[in-house]
């Protein structure tokens, strides 16, 4: 069984310090290595579908939250508030106050909808049973988050968009939805008391699903406070279910933040927001991947995408100039010299790496390597130029 927390210290991914407390883990370079490749491909992957990237603090002032409604029905899971020259400061439970925020600080027009806007930002959860050492509970996440806002008539192209995104994600990521959750609000103080809005909010999910001929389950008690979702949930190797993607459509926090924007009738109009996380936070996403892949990532989120194996040390020089080569075209390559142990040990120390390059005396004269795959299999020799295309080809994700 591959349980991400044990896997994670064996690779070096990432780890937990008592000094820095339960629930708060921080990554090593490989696992940062990591991170930054995930983020790099949604931020291009949002960017060609019309997204624009936003920057926004980590925490805001108690009435934001006041505002939003978090601290109504979402207080539970927030860190209480800090007091800081009279005014009490919150570390930040989700981005959407924000957003929302963006939105409404310039005059919108009609034909600036949609407005689609994403970040990959912190977000803080006062989990009271961090689970020491993994990275399913946690109470600081880089959340990537993402708002649409639209007329209402724009809403089900928008989520429909937003489902396309996520499957596009989840294929190149290399993982696979194990159902579709319609997740609807539940009695109680946790939700907002507003059954028009739900319904209303529901019925237009109901359709996007029914339109793709989506399969899907339902339950109640598993919505956002202000309103329904689809979950997109996965299911680790462990047997342990969670929601990572989601798309949701509201009508809420538009009203608390009086959001407008001017329609072709030269009036002011309330647009909808649509929320969606195309992969959730990346401690939550990093551990599903852990587990699924077993360490053996896709070539493109790989630590180190290929390892340089000189036979002796005569050609430590030609595998050095290769190392160089490989990283300076932006590939994550490193070297493993005959300091390090036989051939044979050094190929079993990197048995995770996409490619493993080995250099001998033939190929230090001739200028190449030969390229061997995790496998075992054989890719060839390769002169060093055209080894640098094939790697920065293969290690890279496809949008
Ligand atoms: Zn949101």
């Amino acid at each position: 069984m591959n349980d991400h927390r044990k896997l994670g210290r064996e690779l070096d991914l990432f780890d937990t310090d008592p000094l820095i407390g339960s629930g708060l883990p921080y990554l090593f370079p490989d696992g940062a290595a990591i991170r930054k490749a995930i983020e790099d491909y949604v931020f291009e992957l949002e960017r060609r579908h019309g997204y624009r990237h936003v920057s926004s603090p980590v925490l805001a002032k108690r009435e934001l939250y006041e505002r939003s409604g978090h601290w109504a029905h979402y207080s539970e899971d927030m860190f209480p508030p800090m007091e800081v020259g009279g005014e009490q400061f919150v570390l930040r439970p989700s981005l959407c106050p924000h957003h929302a925020l963006i939105f409404a600080a310039r005059q919108r027009s009609h034909r600036d909808l949609p407005l689609r806007l994403a970040e990959l930002g912190g977000q803080y959860r006062a989990e009271l049973s961090g689970v020491l050492g993994g990275l399913v509970r946690v109470r600081s996440m880089q959340l990537n988050d993402g708002h649409v806002f639209c007329p209402l008539d724009q809403a089900a192209e928008e989520i429909a968009a937003a489902l396309d995104l996520i499957q596009a994600a989840h294929a190149q990521l290399g993982i696979r939805a194990s159902r579709y959750r319609l997740s609807l609000g539940g009695d109680g103080a946790k939700y907002v008391d507003d059954p028009a809005l739900w319904d209303r909010a529901e019925a237009v999910l109901r359709d996007v699903l029914a339109q793709r001929g989506q399969p899907y389950d339902e339950e109640k008690g598993e919505g956002a406070f202000y309103g329904p979702k689809i979950d997109i949930q996965l299911v680790d190797p462990s047997g342990r279910e969670s929601s990572i993607a989601t798309v949701q459509v509201d009508f809420f926090q538009p009203d608390r933040f009086d959001l407008s924007y001017v329609g072709p009738d030269q009036r002011d109009h309330r647009p909808v927001m649509v929320h969606r996380s195309v992969i959730g936070s990346v401690e939550r996403m990093l551990s599903h991947l852990v587990e699924v892949h077993g360490g053996a990532f896709p070539a493109w989120l790989a630590p180190v995408q290929a390892v340089v194996l000189p036979v002796s040390d005569a050609e430590l020089p030609a595998a050095r100039a290769l190392v160089r080569r490989a990283v300076e075209a932006g590939l994550r390559a490193e070297l493993a010299g005959p300091d390090r142990g036989s051939l044979g040990a050094r190929i079993r120390a990197h048995r995770l790496v996409p490619y493993q390059l080995v250099v001998g005396a033939r190929e230090a004269a001739g200028g190449s390597a030969a390229v061997r795959l995790r496998d075992g299999s054989q890719a060839g020799e390769l002169p060093v130029g055209e080894l640098v295309d094939f790697l920065r080809v293969r290690a890279s994700p496809s949008f």
